[in-house]
C-alpha cells in the first residue's frame, strides 16, 4: 500500500507538494549523495539574498520556442494570435476581381482591435487535431553550438541543474533526447524536463529514459476531460493520460525508477473543486504531486489580481541569486516567471554565462530586489502571485520546506 505525504507548503499556501511513500527526495539523496545536499543547501543559503556565487545553480533553457497548446494561463496563445492578425493585415491583399464590385470595409459581424485579432488567432488553430501543433506557431530552435557552449562552461563550473521547458514546449523539438545526453554528459547532476505531455509518444519515452534524465514533470491541471479542454484548449485528454501510462509502462518494463515523474495541478477556475480527484488520481503512480496557484500574467485569461499598493514594498524573490534562463535566441531571463521575461532586455549568454550572472543587469537586478525599489515588473509578479516562484523555489525562492509536526513550513535541504 503507498502512501502519500505532504512534504512542503509555502507559508503562503501558492504551492504544495506530495509524495508517493516519502521515495522522490531519498532516491534523489541516495542516487547523488553529498553533491545534491550540498546543491540544495546552497540553494537555500542563497535564498537569504547574500551571495550568488559565481554561477546559477540551474539554468533553465528554452532550446526551441512555442507551444502547441491554448491554455488559458499562458500569455503565448494571446500573443500567436496577435501576431497572426499583424501578419494577415500586413500581407499583400488579393487584386479585386473587376466583376467583385466594391467590398465592404467590414464585414457583418467583423470585429477589429484585440478581441478581433484573438479571434483571428484561434480561427487560425480551428481544425487541428489537439497536440499536432498549431500551424500559427512558428518555432525557432537554439543553435546547438551555443548549447554546447553552455553545458561546456556548466562543466567547468560543476553547474548542478538544467531545467527544460522554460516557457515553452520542450518536446516539440526533436532534439529533446539528444539534448538532455548532452547536458548528462556533461556532468549535470539534475537535468529536468517540464512538458505538457501532449508529444509524449512511447518512442519519446523511451528515449528519453535513454537519456540519463532526471525528472519528467508533466503539467495535467485537471481531473477529467471537460476541466481539461477549459484549461488546456487543444490539449487532448485522452492521449495525455495515454502518454504518462507509456512512460510509467516504459520506466516498468526496465525496471527503473528514472526519470522520476511529477504531475502538477494549476488551481484555475477551469478545476475548481478537482483537486480531490486528481489527487486521488495520481496517488501512488507519480512520484511527486504538485499543486500551485496561478501567477496572473496580462495576456493570460485568468481573473486579474486586487490593483497594487502604492508605492509597492519590497518583494521576497530570490530566484535571481539562485537559476537563469536562457532563450533560443541566446537571450536571458532571471526567473521563471513570464513577468520577469523584459528584466534582462538585451542581455545574452553569447558572452558566457558567468559573465552575465556576475555583471550588467543580473547584479542590478539584484541590487534592486534587496532594496526596497524592485522593479515594477516584480511588484507586479509578487502581487500577482501569492508568493513568486515556481515549486522547485517555492517559500519566494527561498528553498524547499517540510511540513513538522505541528503543521508548519519548515526549510528542507532539497
Ligand atoms: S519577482 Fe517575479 S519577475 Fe521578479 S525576478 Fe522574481 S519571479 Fe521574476
Amino acid at each position: 500500500m503507498t502512501a502519500t505525504t505532504l512534504v512542503h507548503r509555502d507559508p503562503g499556501g501558492a504551492a504544495s507538494l506530495y509524495e508517493t511513500d516519502l521515495r522522490y527526495t531519498k532516491l534523489l539523496e541516495g542516487r547523488f549523495g553529498e553533491r545534491f545536499l550540498s546543491y540544495r543547501r546552497a540553494w537555500r543559503e542563497r535564498s537569504e539574498g547574500g551571495d550568488p556565487g559565481d554561477f546559477p545553480l540551474s539554468l533553465d533553457i528554452s532550446a526551441s520556442s512555442g507551444c502547441q497548446l491554448d491554455c488559458v494561463m499562458c500569455p503565448l496563445p494571446r500573443r500567436r494570435a496577435a501576431e497572426a492578425a499583424a501578419a494577415k493585415a500586413a500581407a499583400p491583399s488579393k487584386p479585386a476581381r473587376p466583376d467583385a464590385g466594391a467590398a465592404p470595409t467590414a464585414a457583418p459581424g467583423h470585429e477589429g482591435g484585440a478581441a478581433g485579432s484573438a479571434r483571428a488567432g484561434r480561427r487560425a488553430g480551428a481544425g487541428r487535431k489537439a497536440g499536432e501543433g498549431n500551424p500559427g506557431a512558428k518555432r525557432r530552435l537554439m543553435d546547438i553550438g551555443l548549447f554546447r557552449r553552455l553545458m561546456d562552461e556548466g562543466r567547468e563550473r560543476s553547474l548542478p541543474a538544467v531545467t527544460f521547458g522554460l516557457g515553452s514546449e520542450p518536446l516539440l523539438d526533436p532534439r529533446a533526447p539528444e539534448l538532455v545526453r548532452i547536458a548528462v554528459n556533461s556532468g549535470v547532476m539534475d537535468v529536468r524536463l517540464g512538458t505538457n505531455g501532449q508529444a509524449l509518444t512511447r518512442e519519446l519515452s523511451e528515449a528519453l529514459a535513454d537519456s540519463g534524465l532526471t525528472r519528467l514533470e508533466v503539467s495535467v491541471d485537471a481531473a477529467g476531460p471537460e476541466s481539461y479542454a477549459r484549461a488546456r484548449p487543444g490539449g487532448d485528454w485522452r492521449r495525455l493520460l495515454a502518454n504518462i501510462e507509456g512512460f510509467l509502462d516504459v520506466r516498468a518494463k526496465r525496471g527503473l525508477k528514472w526519470p522520476l515523474l511529477r504531475v502538477s495541478f494549476l488551481k484555475l477556475p477551469a478545476n475548481r473543486g478537482e483537486l480531490p480527484l486528481f489527487k486521488a488520481a495520481w496517488e501512488g503512480r507519480a512520484d511527486m504531486i504538485s499543486v500551485q496557484e496561478p501567477i496572473w500574467f496580462p495576456e493570460s485569461l485568468l481573473p486579474a489580481p486586487p490593483p497594487l499598493p502604492s508605492p509597492p514594498g519590497p518583494v521576497a524573490c530570490r530566484q535571481p541569486w539562485q537559476r537563469l534562463g536562457v532563450l533560443e535566441d541566446g537571450s536571458l531571463w532571471p526567473c521563471c516567471s513570464w513577468h520577469g521575461e523584459r528584466l534582462l532586455r538585451g542581455e545574452t549568454a553569447e558572452g558566457g554565462v558567468a559573465r552575465a550572472w556576475k555583471f550588467g543587469a543580473m547584479a542590478s537586478l539584484r541590487l534592486a530586489l534587496a532594496g526596497d525599489g524592485p522593479p515594477p515588473a516584480c511588484a507586479v509578479c509578487a502581487s500577482a502571485g501569492r508568493a513568486p516562484g515556481c515549486p522547485e523555489g517555492g517559500n519566494g525562492g527561498r528553498g524547499m520546506g517540510r511540513i513538522s509536526a505541528n503543521g508548519e513550513a519548515r526549510l528542507i535541504d532539497r
